[in-house]
């Protein structure tokens, strides 16, 4: 080992899906939206003045954190926005999550949270999921240093009743409860409201699944004005300059468009369901998803060979090589087109393995 090296902060990186590139490819493995933003978001590059790039981004994200307040009928102090939500996630539990006491959130969950707190030395505790992939709210009740999880949580997509968000909340006035709201509006209900009753409640959300805006990189927590006042203390201390001109006005333009979003979601969701009930009829069991993905094991045939059988084939879905999720496939909701496709050819995969099995 070289001197130096004792002092090098050491970290196991998050590791995304990948993003392979076959033309003929159908990819469901990270959960990205199938459809495009919205048309407003086209016009902003065309019409973009690349001369406005000479100076620098306005720090406050002052445009795009209005739209946002707009939008859900917020202050403007109530809003901040960042790189993704990985970004903003990332400075919320350097901004709050500073206890002796271990954070929590579930055994089986977005993995970046324990990422994040290995690397900003922050201790944590995993409470674990019961059978059916529910989180249990008692877990919630111990002695932490703040509290984040998922809802609908991934990879499983299961919500939360927001009773159950209340009574955490209300178990725990004296730390931070984060609620990462990335796939809430695909039917799940959302903490908003929440924000205005719970000081200590900040709900996180991203324009990367539901807005199509995964290439953009923003994401927006809402809070209490002083949560809002502390995270952006940090960030101005952290890189001030976050967002880019071109970035900041897509996102703006984007959210401006309320009825493309809610068609677009709604025709995923329309998916979402009728790809249930093919899956079922294949033998797949999972718990009910309120997001844009199915969390799916079959009755027989391993998740693993399923994977790469589809891979074969340049279907993408996701597979977690980890204790109690080793045999689902996580599978993103795609055009109807694209899970018409899917099933097509889980059919004949599973035709395949039963002939083998029988042989
Ligand atoms: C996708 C995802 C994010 C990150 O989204 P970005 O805004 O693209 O950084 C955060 N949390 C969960 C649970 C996600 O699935």
């Amino acid at each position: 080992m070289k001197r130096w090296e004792k002092n090098v902060r050491k970290v196991v990186p998050y590791t995304p899906g990948e993003q392979p590139n076959q033309p003929d490819m159908i990819k469901l493995n990270t959960n990205e939206n199938p459809y495009p933003p919205a048309p407003e978001t086209a016009e902003v590059f065309e019409f973009f003045d690349a001369d406005q790039l000479r100076l620098y981004p306005d720090p406050t994200s002052g445009t795009l954190v209005r739209a946002i307040a707009q939008y859900y009928g917020l202050k403007e102090e109530q809003v901040f926005a960042g790189v993704g939500s990985d970004d903003v996630i990332a400075m919320s539990f350097m901004t709050f999550f500073n206890s002796e006491k271990p954070i929590l959130f579930p055994d089986i969950t977005y993995s970046f949270y324990d990422v994040w707190a290995d690397m900003l030395r922050i201790p944590y505790e995993r409470p674990a999921l019961d059978e059916c992939f529910h989180i249990c709210k008692e877990d919630y009740c111990k002695e932490n240093g703040g509290i984040i999880f998922p809802n609908p949580n991934a990879p499983t997509g299961v919500e939360m009743p927001l009773a159950d968000i209340e009574w955490i909340l209300v178990h725990n006035p004296d730390v931070i409860v984060m609620v990462d709201e990335a796939y809430v509006d695909f039917g799940a209900q959302s903490a908003l409201p929440l924000i205005e009753k719970y000081d200590n409640l900040l709900v996180i959300q991203t324009f990367s699944k539901s807005r199509s805006l995964a290439g953009s990189r923003i994401g927006f927590a809402c809070g209490n004005p002083e949560l809002i006042r502390f995270l952006n203390d940090v960030k101005y201390s952290f890189n001030s300059y976050t967002m880019d001109r071109v970035t900041l006005a897509v996102g703006t333009a984007a959210i401006r468009n309320r009825d493309y979003f809610l068609e677009t979601c709604s025709k995923i969701i329309k998916t979402r369901e009728w790809t249930k009930a093919e899956l079922r009829k294949l033998g797949f069991q999972f718990e009910d998803s309120r997001a844009n993905f199915i969390f799916a094991a079959h009755k027989t045939c391993p998740a693993k060979t399923l994977f790469e059988a589809l891979r074969e084939r340049h279907i993408y879905v996701r597979y977690f090589a980890k204790e109690r999720i080793d045999n689902h496939l996580r599978i993103t909701i795609g055009t109807q087109q694209e899970m018409e496709k899917l099933i097509e050819v889980l059919k004949e995969l599973l035709a395949l393995e039963e002939n083998e099995c029988n042989q």
